[in-house]
């Protein structure tokens, strides 16, 4: 039987390495803005039931009416306010799916997979999202990744050289990355003890992935689900360029 997938769609960031003055997810991209292509992914997908999409709390009412109302969205069960780090609103959505699954008549079923998708990554396809069910299915685990083009270096801080990692196991991070639910709850909210006693020691956790919190504090091995070099992340001007080419067909 066909487990219950939910998707966790982030657009809580404030996107500043894009330069511009509205957030990066209102950005328009051949006519729509940004966050639309991953809802759009999201509504359109057979394997993924509902989702719930984070975004600034000041940003919820344009959220509301200039992206859900506007284009229709039906599968976003609720907003979730952003954090000021990615980690801070991934938790957030996990606890907004906590809530609205011990509610009393939330008529939802306890969600088995969580698919924790940027919304900046315009390109998500029905294939990813396959080759990851199908993963989770049987690992727990599937992060999505394509094979490192670039041979990556090690550096230290003074920007010399350490050491060489055999690029045959080098991999970059995409999203979606997905979790089997309670698994991926419980590790996330360990993290944040872990990031209070930072902070109180005046020190941060560089965390920047979901599979790194499931391999610092989960309990499942993490694997990787083959992405595609197209699901690339929309952070700068050339990369709102290239997506745009690519809708075009060019
Ligand atoms: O900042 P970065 O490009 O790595 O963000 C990846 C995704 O995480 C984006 O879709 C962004 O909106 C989201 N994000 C978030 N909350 C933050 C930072 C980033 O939801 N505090």
């Amino acid at each position: 039987m066909k487990k219950h997938c939910t998707a966790i769609v982030l657009a809580g960031g404030k996107g500043t390495r894009m330069g511009a003055d509205v957030p990066k997810q209102y950005l328009p991209l051949a006519g729509r803005p940004l966050i639309w292509y991953s809802l759009q992914a999201v509504e359109q997908s057979n394997i993924l039931d509902d989702c719930i999409l984070v975004t600034a709390r000041e940003d919820m009412e344009l959220m509301r009416t200039k992206v859900l109302e506007k284009y229709g969205f039906r599968k976003v069960l609720a907003m979730a306010p952003g954090g000021a780090e990615r980690y801070e609103s991934v938790l957030s959505g996990l606890r907004m799916l906590e809530e609205l699954q011990s509610g009393c008549d939330a008529g939802l079923g306890r969600t088995d997979y969580v698919f924790i998708q940027d919304g900046a990554r315009p390109f998500l396809t029905e294939e990813i999202l396959r080759r990851n069910y199908e993963t989770v299915l049987e690992c727990g685990t599937a992060v999505t990744a394509v094979r490192a083009k670039d041979t990556v270096k090690i550096a230290d801080e003074r920007g010399f050289v350490v050491r060489t990692p055999d690029r045959n196991r080098v991999w970059n991070m995409q999203t979606p990355q997905t979790f089997r639910y309670d698994e991926i709850r419980e590790a996330y909210e360990k993290m944040m003890v872990r990031v209070q006693e930072e902070k109180a020691a005046g020190r941060t956790l560089p965390i920047t992935d979901d599979a790194q919190v499931m391999e610092l504090f989960g309990d499942l091995p993490v694997r990787l689900a083959e992405g595609s070099y197209d699901n690339f992340k929309v952070t700068t001007p050339e990369d709102l360029r290239l997506a745009e080419s690519m809708l075009a067909g060019n």
